[in-house]
């Protein structure tokens, strides 16, 4: 008798992102939201009885990518301030804007429409910080889209809280309610060390041992951090961060662009990942983070977005053909970051950065099914001699055709199944009025 099954996807490659290669001619089958098998596309038929059978000719599955750092809610500030420096954007433009607009009903929508447009670009999970992360966990939950919030912490007021101590409270209490959303996971997320105090991070740091959480923070992004944190501290930020005893494997680093030989060596010893997020970096001139080195090192890494204000796309098969260019050109290293080592940063190691690869990151029986077909039969990709390198060297979001997240349909034939692109569309032009009346 043959086993029951949800789903059987029968692309014409999978890539699993595990130690085996492109397997040709292989089905997945999907069971209450899980990965129940990986098998010959003969012997899947023969096995399961199966609801539906999907062919997907022409198209690479893919565990569902992972966006290991943004700030969803800023897709309401695309391309509202560019071409300025981080301090100047920050302070001049970023800033007083937030101050002014940022509310629940903001990251409400702006969540939404991020979440729409990371889906259909191929990302199912990002890690994810911002104010109101209450709203941001809402619109996650609505979208279907897997992520971990970050419990935002300032030693500044804003709309959201007060004071560290309110961020905190606010962000633990977030937590309590939604910790047994499937979908949804926590982390800390203290802004920088330019806006944590030492008092604050220690009391963060106690906090994440005792619950076990990723700490998820922006690190050595300019010059000009390291030389305030000089002046102020006497130190640079990541050796104030290691001395606060910060530093561990639930350390996941933003940016790390500006770091010297010392400081890789105690991020690659405390086992800390990284976030390399190479378009926010090149369009704020932050510089280009020494991604080589890290690898020599053997730290972890994956990719990020950053918000939608300063890159513009959340477009995380763009972030992945950058950094693996940006590495090699930098480096003068062509081997450094192959194409395989690129789609496994934007995948399993992105997820064991957020301590989710038991869960999600590649495509293994028992795994959530959190899958992606690409199309990779676009006469732009013609011929195919690996699907891998076609992947991150010739594939873009727009050649994803299919999305599921926990098994669920969130991409059908390059649609959004659950999610009004004319509301959408009507809430950001509801908030553009609303930041530039005169636009
Ligand atoms: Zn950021």
């Amino acid at each position: 008798m043959k086993a029951p099954a949800d789903l059987i996807l029968l692309p014409q490659w999978v890539v699993p992102v595990e130690s085996e290669g492109p397997l040709a001619d292989h089905a997945v089958v999907v069971l209450d939201g899980r990965i129940l098998d990986m098998l010959p596309a003969d012997a899947a038929q023969a096995r399961y009885d199966a609801v539906q059978t999907l062919p997907l000719p022409g198209r690479a599955l893919i565990p569902g990518l992972v966006n290991l750092h943004g700030h969803a809610a800023m897709s309401l500030f695309r391309g509202y301030a560019d071409d300025l420096p981080l301090m100047a954007w920050l302070n001049d433009r970023i800033w007083p804007a937030e101050k002014k607009h940022v509310s629940e009903a903001f990251v409400r929508d702006g969540t939404l429409l991020a979440a729409a447009e990371m889906l259909a670009g191929g990302i199912t999970t990002c890690n994810d910080m911002y104010f109101f992360p209450k709203a941001a966990g809402e619109a996650f939950l609505q979208a279907g889209m897997r992520a971990t919030l970050g419990m935002i912490v300032l030693d500044f007021p804003s709309a959201y809280a007060s004071d560290a101590d309110d961020y905190l409270a606010k962000g633990l209490a977030l937590r309590d309610d939604l910790k047994d959303e499937p979908l949804l996971a926590f982390a800390f997320a203290p802004h920088a060390p330019y806006t944590i105090s030492d008092a604050t991070f220690g009391r963060i740091n106690t906090l994440a041992e005792q619950l076990g959480l990723p700490i998820h923070t922006h690190i050595h992004e300019t010059d000009d951090e390291i030389r305030d944190s000089l002046k102020q501290y006497g130190v640079r930020p990541l050796e104030r961060l290691a001395r606060l005893g910060l530093l561990g494997p639930n350390f996941i680093g933003v940016h790390a662009v500006h770091v010297n030989e010392a400081e890789i060596g105690l991020l690659a010893q405390h086992g800390c990942h990284l976030a390399h997020c190479p378009t926010s970096n090149l369009k704020l001139a932050s510089g280009i983070a020494p991604v080589d080195r890290f690898i020599r090192a053997g730290i972890n890494l994956g990719f990020g977005t950053d918000g939608a204000a300063s890159n513009n796309r959340l477009d995380l098969f763009g972030e992945m053909r950058l950094a693996a260019l940006l590495a090699k050109g930098a480096s003068g290293d062509p081997a450094i970051l192959p194409a395989a080592a690129a789609l496994r940063a934007a995948t399993l190691d992105a997820a064991r950065a957020l301590n989710l690869d038991s869960q999600i990151g590649s495509i293994v029986p028992g795994k959530r099914a959190d899958l992606v077909a690409v199309d990779l039969h676009a006469l732009s990709g013609q011929p195919v001699f690996d699907p891998v390198s076609h992947l991150v060297y010739v594939a873009g979001r727009e050649h994803v055709t299919h999305v599921w997240v926990d098994g669920k349909l969130k991409l059908n034939d390059r649609r959004l199944v659950n999610l009004d692109i004319d509301d959408l569309t009507a809430r950001a032009t509801y908030w553009r009025t609303k930041l530039a009346p005169q636009g």
